[in-house]
């Protein structure tokens, strides 16, 4: 067996240690004779699976009993949907566009309210993040909108928007669980696992119990309505049982390594081995604001594009996996996860060493 190192932006680079315990478990979980797979999403042992995850996740982020944990099928993106029509009561939002994923939250948003674009950061690629401190927030706004960590352009969020009183709707999907939050400054923070916690097909909405009702907009779905989930424990119908149990499996990991803040520092140390060789870099350089940068994705290039390509084919035969940008920026783009070790981030900053050498 030879495992790379996996910097893909999503899915993603899971903890060996949940994979091997996966594996272990794969014929026989606890003793029932059966894969987490094969087992009804109502039976006791799966019960006791998908509690004991939400029970991980609120002792993680420190949930507070006034909001409730969601485990969603439809990825990130049917949230997207999901939120204009639950927070619906004026039928007006503001969004901040920082990023692709935010734009089209704002454009599915669009289709069914007024989304007002009250900041954005397209003018240059989307490479900083505005300053947030007093925007023109509508009075009649519903929601405030963000995608906290900008999976595609590397760019995060260091202080929430001022929203001026208004709830605020934050996707975490690429920055999920890699640093501690306060969960109260928030209406809904969500996230699709398959980035930085689990495997794809689950997204995690946390959100605050008073905007989980019935008053939603006229003929939402009664999959995309929060109370029908709510009121279900999330198995309104058959919930996405796999991924739920292997993310249960890394809030262990988690907290067996000590919690998030823990996590917060080790990324933290990550993500400077490899800002650091790019400031000091004659052939790489990085493509955002350094007050904004993101320690879970990190786009880079040299500025010439065979040698972006050369690079990212070099890289894979070394063992450094799914280095490419995202296909609308190009360039190269390293995410490196809660599950990347240290010794990826270093084995890359080596390698991009000695490419520097031989190709300037
Ligand atoms: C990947 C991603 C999404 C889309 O996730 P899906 O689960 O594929 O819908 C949304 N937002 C952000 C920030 C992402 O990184």
């Amino acid at each position: 067996m030879s495992r790379v190192y996996n910097f893909s932006a999503g899915p993603a680079v899971l903890p060996e240690e949940v994979l091997k315990s996966a594996a272990e478990d794969m014929m026989d979980y606890k003793g029932c004779g059966m894969s987490v797979m094969e087992m009804s999403h109502r039976s006791k042992m799966f019960d006791d699976i998908i509690k004991t995850a939400e029970a991980d996740i609120r002792e993680l982020y420190n949930i507070p009993d006034n909001y409730k944990v969601l485990f969603l099928q439809g990825g990130a993106s049917q949230q997207f949907t999901a939120v204009p029509m639950n927070l619906c009561k004026n039928g007006v939002a503001d969004y901040i566009i920082t990023g692709q994923w935010a734009k089209k939250a704002y454009q599915e948003a669009s289709r069914y309210i007024k989304a007002n674009a009250i900041a954005s950061s397209e003018d240059k690629t989307f490479s900083y993040i505005p300053d947030c401190s007093d925007l023109p927030v509508s009075d009649d706004a519903d929601y405030v909108y963000i995608c906290e960590n900008n999976t595609i352009y590397g760019t995060k969020y260091k202080t929430l928007p001022n929203t001026k009183g208004k709830i605020l709707v934050s996707d975490v999907s690429s920055c999920f669980l890699s640093e501690p939050i306060d969960v109260t400054k928030y209406g809904v923070v969500y996230g699709g696992v398959q980035k930085n916690v689990g495997p794809a097909g689950l997204v995690i909405s946390i959100i605050r119990e008073d905007l989980i009702t019935d008053e939603v907009m006229d003929k939402t779905p009664t999959m995309l309505k929060w109370k029908t989930q709510a009121d279900a424990d999330s198995l309104y119908n058959t919930p996405n049982c796999w991924s739920i149990y292997i993310c249960g499996l890394v809030f262990k990991w988690l907290k067996a390594n000590g919690g998030l803040e823990k996590m917060k520092a080790l990324n933290e140390e990550k993500a400077a081995v490899l800002y650091d060789f790019l400031d000091s870099s004659n052939l790489f350089k990085g493509t955002v604001a350094k007050e904004d940068r993101s320690l879970m994705n990190v786009p880079f290039i040299t500025g010439d594009k065979d040698k972006d390509a050369l690079f990212v084919a070099e890289a894979k035969k070394a063992g450094l996996e799914n280095l490419k940008g995202h296909r609308s920026v190009g360039g190269m783009r390293a995410s490196i996860y809660n599950a990347m070790p240290k010794a990826g981030v270093e084995k890359l900053v080596e390698f991009m060493a000695d490419f520097e050498k031989k190709n300037s």
